[in-house]
């Protein structure tokens, strides 16, 4: 039996390049794992795949991005034997914060510890990026320059120790539709990939703070007009800098002290409808059996 976490992401920026002639968008994303994780359990059975999720709603099949990681796993290495998967839910479903792809990277990573496999990185990113764009990142953590569909990455320094508070408005957001949007109506501001990697090689927080942009937030922005709310309130409350995460339609805050992102997040439950987690970004070396 093996416990493995699968943690949330934010997209510190995010840029949209262009449509490519696979009907993918080319991006450039800046991001960064949280403390924030989902935590998996696999158990060796005789045959086949089966799963128990703790959150009613959410599919326990074969549609499971975590189901669909072990069966690739199992085919790509001709395993006989099955496995058995408990998921606690923790990071919020169809947020922008790649829950579902955490939790995928975390079951390729359990069923190569479980079968003692011996699968590099490397490879593990190769059989994710079968199943989902944003899984790579998720084996990887830490902070990285995704490019492509999101699939090629690049290692960055760790954006420096600080506490994030994540507020998700209870609307529903499709990815596809955000991007469809934007191309609509593409947006006029878009982030300065390359300042903010030279901020973050400085390990400069505060110009990273001032440097973070999503294309997608003006898009989905424009449809629920919470997010700019959200927004203002993180701001308020004392972050850094505040902005939608992925197509949303989760608002992060980023806060320098504990005890003012633990306010904030007291005021959000207080004073939103929002789920509010109050969490930290986790830097590339963080085990993987740790998390909150
Ligand atoms: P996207 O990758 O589309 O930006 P997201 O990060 O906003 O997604 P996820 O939490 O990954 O959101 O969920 C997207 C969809 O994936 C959900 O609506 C759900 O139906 C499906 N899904 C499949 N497996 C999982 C899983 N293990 N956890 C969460 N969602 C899952």
């Amino acid at each position: 039996m093996v416990t493995i976490l699968g943690r949330a992401k934010i997209n510190l920026t995010l840029d949209i390049l262009g449509l490519r002639e696979d009907g993918f968008h080319e991006i450039a994303t800046v991001m960064q794992s949280l403390a924030l994780a989902d935590t998996l359990t696999l158990t060796r059975q005789e045959e086949g795949i089966t799963l128990r999720v703790d959150l009613p709603g959410l599919e326990a099949d074969e549609r499971n991005l975590a189901h669909r990681a072990a069966a690739l796993v199992r085919k790509e290495c001709g395993i006989r034997g099955g496995v058995h998967i408990d998921i606690t839910k923790r990071i919020p479903v169809a947020a922008g914060l790649a829950g579902g792809s955490a939790d995928a990277a975390a079951a390729l990573r359990g069923m190569n510890k479980l079968y003692a496999l011996g699968l590099s990185d490397a490879e593990l990113c190769v059989l994710g990026a079968q199943i989902g764009s944003d899984i790579p990142f998720s084996l990887m953590g830490g902070t990285v320059l995704a490019t492509g569909r999101g699939e090629i990455m690049q290692r960055l320094a760790d954006f420096p120790a600080t506490h994030v508070v994540l507020a998700t408005p209870p609307v529903a957001v499709s990815t596809p539709w955000a991007y469809r949007s934007y191309d609509a109506n593409p947006p006029a501001e878009h982030p300065n990939n390359a300042a903010f990697l030279d901020a973050l090689a400085r390990g400069d927080r505060t110009r990273c703070a001032g440097l973070i942009c999503n294309v997608l937030e003006p898009v989905t922005e424009a449809a629920h007009p919470v997010i700019g709310d959200y927004r203002a309130r993180m701001h308020a409350h004392g972050a850094l800098c505040a902005m939608m995460s992925g197509s949303g339609p989760t608002v992060f805050g980023l806060f320098a002290e504990e005890q003012t992102a633990a306010a904030a997040a007291a005021a959000f439950r207080q004073e939103t409808d929002a789920a509010v987690h109050l969490t930290r970004t986790a830097g590339r070396y963080e085990e993987r059996n740790r998390g909150n």
